[in-house]
């Protein structure tokens, strides 16, 4: 199938950040054909399957977002003024009693949500990732996917103890090489498997080289949280006498095809690996703003450190997390001018291509790339004036404003309207998993901890 977007306003996000007004799109199947000014490409390409009349709509890249827990949704109106209690409070002790099925329905809520966002690619990352595929490839959605390992008694550690277990590292490990095996690749190459160990203090050296030898077996590039408070880097020198990211080098884990999550808390040396190692930050403003943290993204950038934005969990608006990368930037930096609306909306659609290893397919509109995009109307309150494309997208767009989504060339999100999923039923179904699982949570733990 062949679609024509004409009269619409280009946000290209190629090298020179090309903006085309107005411009049009050609393509032909899963690809962008042309894209350029709206008369050489209706020169070329008259004509397609579909016509879109793009006047008073904006065209960019998808975003893409590289950090989720789709699943976590679950703590939505539970977590967000918990603090990290929520960690011990309610992610762990939640793990022992939703199900799967429950999760599930959650997580598929969150991928629809992101998918009208705009956001066309995500790395999701959790405990049991692997029941989202299914979803992934019916939704019609582009996802990097790793389940999240560990290798520590939990129990031990909820009592201030490390131990880890080689019972445990082998069947973490059995679990994402099985998913990877199973499903990377798949949905026409829109799942990318990855190994994801989830935490330093919960890792031991024997899961981070395990982690490094199975991905590199398999040609999968990994992700791992890194430097997300001050108690990692107590409990990871004390176990292993090094900072966190050393810790995570000295095994494997910081290298340029590794993708790491936060990294708020550094230091002056820590930074210095990161920029040594070619890694990509998954850069959370929001959610880290959220639990009183900035990292120190600019930092990063002018180290040439990778850097792409990420979502956590909760949270669903792309738009946000792209604003809060500004301002959570400007608050650190005390610049005012501190990372423009181009460079943020390059962060969260480029930067995460590059984070993923697919810059050569997708996180631009140039012809021959993956036809992952959005159009936005701009016909819209908090649109107009319309003086600059890309400030209105960053500093007033919301997940609202995007019409529709194509992901490989397919409109997956039409009008506002999900094409391969039924919104109704997963407001629903996702209200009554979550409703289900907190009252058991309830029951067991007499009540909701560290609320
Ligand atoms: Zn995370």
């Amino acid at each position: 199938m062949s679609i024509l977007i004409h009269d619409a306003t280009v946000i290209t996000v190629d090298d020179a950040f090309s903006i085309h007004d107005p411009g049009a799109i050609f393509i032909e199947g899963a690809r962008i054909v042309a894209v350029g000014p709206n008369d050489e490409v209706m020169r070329d390409h008259p004509t397609a399957d579909r016509v879109i009349d793009g006047t008073n709509k904006v065209i960019a890249p998808g975003f893409v977002s590289t950090h989720n827990h789709v699943g976590y949704t679950l703590f939505r109106g539970r977590a967000e003024d918990a603090g990290l209690a929520c960690v011990t409070g309610m992610y762990l002790p939640m793990n022992t009693v939703a199900t799967r099925e429950e999760r599930r329905l959650v997580g598929s809520l969150t991928y629809a949500e992101l998918l009208k966002s705009g956001v066309t690619t995500t790395l999701e990352m959790e405990e049991e990732a692997d029941v989202y595929a299914e979803f992934v490839e019916t939704l019609g959605c582009r996802s990097a996917m790793g389940i999240m390992l560990h290798d520590a008694d939990f129990d031990a550690m909820a009592k201030g103890e490390f131990r880890f277990d080689a019972d445990v590292r082998e069947r973490e490990l059995k679990r994402a090489v099985e998913f990877a095996e199973t499903w990377h690749g798949r949905a026409d190459g829109r799942i990318q498997a990855m190994i994801t160990p989830n935490l330093t203090i919960s890792s031991s050296p024997e899961l981070l080289r395990a982690c490094r030898k199975e991905a590199d077996r398999l040609s999968l590039r990994l992700s791992m949280h890194v430097g997300w408070g001050e108690e990692e880097f107590e409990i990871i020198e004390r176990l292993h006498g090094v900072s966190p990211y050393a810790y995570a080098r000295d095994h494997g884990l910081l290298a340029d095809d590794t993708v790491m999550a936060h990294c708020y808390v550094t230091s002056d040396a820590d930074t210095g690996l990161l920029a040594h190692s070619g890694a990509c930050v998954a850069h959370c403003p929001l959610m880290n703003s959220v639990r009183g943290h900035i990292a120190p993204a600019m930092d990063y950038l002018e180290r040439g450190i990778p850097v792409s934005l990420g979502i956590d969990n909760m949270f669903s608006d792309h738009f946000e997390v792209v604003r809060a990368a500004v301002t959570m930037a400007r608050i650190k930096t005390q610049d005012a001018v501190a990372l423009k609306a181009p460079d943020a909306l390059r962060l969260a659609t480029m930067g995460g291509a590059r984070a993923l290893g697919l810059e050569k397919e997708i996180g631009s509109l140039e012809a021959g790339k993956r036809a992952d995009l959005m159009i936005l109307d701009y016909e819209a309150f908090g649109l107009r004036p319309t003086l600059d494309p890309v400030q209105n997208l960053v500093y007033h767009g919301h997940a609202k404003d995007v019409e529709t989504v194509l992901v490989d060339g397919v409109p997956v999100v039409d009008g506002g309207v999900l094409t391969r999923a039924d919104a109704a039923r997963l407001l629903r179904d996702a209200e009554l998993a979550a409703q289900s699982a907190w009252d058991r949570f309830a029951a067991k733990y007499g009540g909701i901890i560290a609320r």
